[in-house]
């Protein structure tokens, strides 16, 4: 996992993100980058969007990958790993 500091330019990094992007058609790669990752966590305000925590913070496909979810930003929300176990659980119980 990345460390981020305050030396990220989080300009470049949503540019270095659609440049990614843009390398696949369709779903894409299983896991975020880091740069997604970044991204996704700066959108959200580094919390939890499901508890508003700010630890151990993951990045999460809003429609999960093995339904065919897309590894882009706009699939991706930040999750604690709490939430998004729970959430695991959940859409394994379908
Ligand atoms: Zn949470």
């Amino acid at each position: 996992m990345t460390t981020f500091n305050s030396l990220v330019n989080i300009k470049a990094a949503r540019t270095a993100c659609r440049r990614f992007e843009a390398t696949f058609k369709g779903q894409g790669p299983r896991y975020f980058q880091d740069v997604q990752i970044l991204v996704v966590w700066h959108r959200d305000s580094y919390k939890c969007i499901n508890c508003g925590s700010d630890h151990r913070l993951t990045v999460d496909h809003i429609k999960p990958w093995y339904l065919g979810g897309e590894t882009r930003i706009k699939n991706a929300q930040t999750l604690c790993k709490p939430c998004n176990w729970d959430k695991f659980r959940e859409d394994g119980s379908k």
